[in-house]
């Protein structure tokens, strides 16, 4: 059941199928492709050049890309060279990507001439950040290494391949509750532990698949399904750099592709794209996969009969190396549900006191196996909280069916989920708290019909100051990315607050839906 032939070295996996499939397309993007046996000789020379750098085992490399081809190869050979892959997103801004780069040390940092600029000033300010490669033409002016020419020639040194999978080899942050991001470390077994207990048995991926991603890379689902499960099963993929409708709309009609993953919002977007085109339909595509939010039953079942595919539904947290649950492709399925936890892993739900619900009643979900990841990076106390007695606590909210399916009623933790990308309202209200004429705010998340919930802030002004709306979003989008913008602004005499000074949240929510 489990494929545990496929949890071994990635140097192993990427060696094994340069052996077996050389030719085959591993990756593609809009510019550039890889067969498994360039990817092979393209991973090695960049990790032999990352050592030939000074790149010690252990040591963190942060990668600052696009969805590419570069991405995956970046992030493959940092393994290769048995150091650690730190992923930012490119859309990140300064504060954000310096925070990462100081957090987790990186000695390394892989981007594009466009954000050439900001590394050189994140070299200027952390020293032990030496190495710059940039991707582009060879031509741009630059003062890092080409990437382009350290994938095509071989270094002076061969990578070091290592066989150890349990030491962490990736740092993925995600938003906190409270504070700052976190750095998540997990470890090769465990992320293909997931493609192994997950994606392959469940989902069928394997070498005659042809994927279209359109998942950032660097959040954990897309490096689990997107990056890992791909090589591991020798399948095909072609990454989308950002999702858009119209594309996916158009290449999944293509018929080259065999199983397109995404995220709640996606799928409602090309249902509401298919109303304008009742012809339209997807040859050859015989599975979606939806993660990172609640997928609703009606859009699942709507989306189902308008394309005529199926759309499993996943539970996945990058605390346990992605998935939890999956639906199956057979079976009493039941919708709106998440599905039934993955073999080999236990999953209990139990009230504050950390006793076991009744069954069918709602409490916290917690998760114990071989995909719980190390802890958080230099974050001793909250990864206390977060892993007891070998148990994960999710924060998340859940029942089980008699059949054992869960379902993912809401959240314990405060995390705004919009469109599938989280946002923890802490990050937000420290960027608002910072506008001048701010004297104290909360933000909260608002319904929103297509991405199921949107940041909104409430601003109480300093005495005898006004703030204006537009410039305090103006303010933020120096600080934060877009996507957690502040979706409104509401001006308030004061923020409800508890005795020991915590947001009451709950009723500034109350507010909206009385608005
Ligand atoms: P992340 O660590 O960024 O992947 O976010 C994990 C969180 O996303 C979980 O703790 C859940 O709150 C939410 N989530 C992920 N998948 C689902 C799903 N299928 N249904 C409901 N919530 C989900």
């Amino acid at each position: 059941m489990i494929h545990t032939e496929l949890i071994k070295p990635l140097a192993q996996l990427i060696r094994q199928q340069a052996a077996l499939r050389g030719a085959k397309l591993a990756y593609r993007d809009s510019r550039s492709a890889v067969t498994y046996g360039q990817l092979d000789t393209a991973t090695a020379n960049l990790a032999g050049h990352l050592q030939d750098a000074g790149i010690q085992p252990g040591d963190s490399v942060a990668i600052l890309l696009p969805n590419s081809v570069d991405w995956v190869e970046s992030c493959l050979a940092i393994v290769r060279a048995g150091a650690v892959a730190v992923p930012i997103s490119i859309d990140a801004t300064e504060p954000e990507a310096m925070y990462r780069i100081e957090d987790a040390n990186c000695k390394a940092i892989i981007t594009t001439p466009q954000r050439a600029a900001l590394a050189a000033a994140m070299m200027a300010r952390h020293p032990q950040l030496r190495t710059l490669v940039l991707t582009g033409s060879a031509s741009a002016p630059s003062a890092g290494l080409h990437f382009a020419t350290l994938r095509e020639q071989p270094a002076r040194s061969l990578p070091r391949d290592p066989d150890d999978i349990d030491t962490p080899s990736f740092i993925i942050y995600t938003s906190g509750t409270t504070g700052r991001a976190k750095g998540v470390l997990l470890s090769q077994r465990g992320m293909l532990w997931v493609s192994a207990a997950c994606w392959a048995p469940i989902a069928g991926l394997n070498e005659n698949d042809h994927v279209l991603s359109p998942l950032p890379l660097f959040h954990s689902y897309a490096l689990n399904l997107s990056v890992l499960s791909i090589l591991a099963v020798g399948a095909s993929e072609t990454i989308l750099e950002k999702f858009s409708t119209s594309d996916v709309m158009a290449q999944l009609q293509s018929g080259q592709f065999t199983v397109f993953p995404g995220v709640p919002t996606m799928f409602h977007y090309l249902l509401e794209a298919a109303r304008l085109d009742p012809a339209c339909k997807f040859p050859g595509l015989r599975l979606c996969l939806s993660a990172g939010a609640i997928m609703p039953g009606p859009i699942n079942t709507e989306f189902e009969q308008r394309f005529g595919v199926m759309l499993l539904d996943g539970y996945g947290i990058t605390e346990t190396s992605t998935m939890v649950t999956l639906n199956w492709m057979s079976g009493a399925r039941v919708m709106g549900s998440c599905g039934l936890p993955l073999p080999g892993l236990s999953t209990r739900i139990v009230d504050l006191s950390g006793k076991d619900v009744a069954p069918g009643d709602e409490g916290e979900l917690i998760v114990r196996g071989p995909n719980l990841m190390a802890g958080y990076h230099n974050k001793p106390e909250e990864t206390a909280s977060a892993l007891r007695g070998g148990w994960y606590y999710t924060g998340d909210l859940a029942r089980c069916d008699p059949n054992g399916y869960l379902t993912i009623t809401g959240r314990l933790k405060e995390i705004i989920i919009r469109g599938g990308q989280n946002i923890a309202p802490s990050e937000v209200e420290e960027a608002v708290c910072a506008f001048a004429a701010v004297l104290d705010c909360a933000v909260v998340g608002a319904p929103h019909s297509h991405l199921g919930e949107v940041p909104v802030v409430f601003v109480v002004p300093r005495p005898g100051m006004t703030v204006d709306a537009e410039a305090l979003v103006l303010h933020c989008r120096t600080r934060l990315s877009a996507y957690k913008l502040p979706d409104a602004v509401h001006i308030v005499s004061e923020i409800p607050r508890t005795g020991s000074g915590k947001i009451i949240r709950f009723k500034l929510k109350e507010t909206l839906a009385s608005d």
